[in-house]
């Protein structure tokens, strides 16, 4: 199950909320002061590979491989 992140919009408090693909649009309250929190355009999503999950080109965001981080893939530079 993939792990994302979000990001308060009021106290910018930063926290990850672990949940099923098909929600990740929901609304997740900020733990600190319950507003409402924007989901992060996250390197989290790439977790989801290690459960067995299909890699997603577009998760990636890089042109990498989807399993290294924006920027900062491995892979890619070996090509
Ligand atoms: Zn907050």
């Amino acid at each position: 199950m993939p792990i994302y992140e979000y990001t308060c919009t009021s106290c910018e408090h930063r926290f990850e909320r672990l949940r099923p693909m098909d929600r990740m649009d929901d609304e997740a309250p900020c733990p600190e002061c319950e507003a409402e929190a924007e989901r992060s355009l996250s390197v989290f999503v790439s977790f989801s590979s290690f459960d067995g999950g299909v890699i997603s080109p577009v998760a990636g965001g890089g042109g990498g491989c989807g399993g290294c981080g924006p920027g900062g893939c491995a892979c890619a530079a070996n090509f």
